[in-house]
């Protein structure tokens, strides 16, 4: 059964493209993953469609409401527990207060059936989404975003990296090895005519797989 992701914006045109392309379109195509992001919007019971509303206790902006993300999440798991097997669901929250992204949390979400990312916009969330209905608040970084919607591909594609089959043949030295400098041809390159050359380090030439080894350890410290 694939990995559902559903996500919940105001804009979810945002994710056509990037989702449409690559690693995201093969792995959907192959059912290891599905994708859906949801209009919030659709979701709300303003008859002016309004998913917004002014801060108690003043401030600027505006606050996305409780309402209609709660009636999405409801619709959400509803859908997806039609599909009878019982999902193992987490909710995830993006917000500047939340636990920052990194790959333990991407491996331990991966271990899920389903992911249901909230996207905040404007001033950010009615805090009774945090209280009463995410499991967890998730930031990506010491900085603030217009959107959450940045945020949920970040982490969709650092959770989708964990899900087997989703890199395919392109295997990912890093899953394996840890990150460290890597070349490609030419052995030299020149920068311009009779410049000086961008040399490619010879152990990476020499065929010597354990010297290579050693070489990327020590530059993975770096
Ligand atoms: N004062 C709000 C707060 O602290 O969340 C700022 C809201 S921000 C302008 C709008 C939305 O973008 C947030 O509700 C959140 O969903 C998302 N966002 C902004 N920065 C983020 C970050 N570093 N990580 C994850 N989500 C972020």
């Amino acid at each position: 059964m694939p990995m559902r992701f559903d996500i919940l914006t105001i804009f979810p045109g945002i994710f056509d493209s990037y989702l449409h392309e690559s690693l995201f379109k093969r792995a959907q195509k192959q059912r290891l993953i599905a994708v859906r992001a949801w209009n919030i919007r659709d979701f709300t019971d303003d008859r002016h469609q309004k998913v917004d509303d002014r801060p108690f206790g003043g401030g600027p902006g505006m606050v996305l409401k409780v309402q209609p993300i709660l009636a999405a999440t409801k619709k959400i798991t509803r859908v997806s527990a039609k599909k009878g097997k019982a999902m193992r669901t987490r909710t995830i929250l993006f917000s500047t207060r939340g636990k920052r992204l990194d790959a333990a949390m991407a491996k331990r979400l991966a271990k899920y059936d389903q992911l249901v990312l909230i996207c905040g916009r404007y001033e950010g969330v009615d805090e009774r989404v945090a209280e009463h209905i995410a499991d967890e608040e998730v930031s990506i970084g010491d900085y603030v975003l217009s959107g959450g919607e940045l945020a949920a591909l970040v982490l969709m594609e650092a959770v989708s990296r964990h899900i087997p089959g989703f890199l395919g043949k392109e295997e990912s030295l890093e899953e394996i090895n840890g990150s460290f400098p890597t070349y490609t041809r030419p052995e030299a390159f020149a920068p311009r005519k009779g410049g000086k050359l961008w040399k490619v380090p010879g152990v990476l030439l020499s065929g010597n797989h354990q010297e290579i080894e050693a070489w990327r350890r020590e530059k993975g410290k770096a």
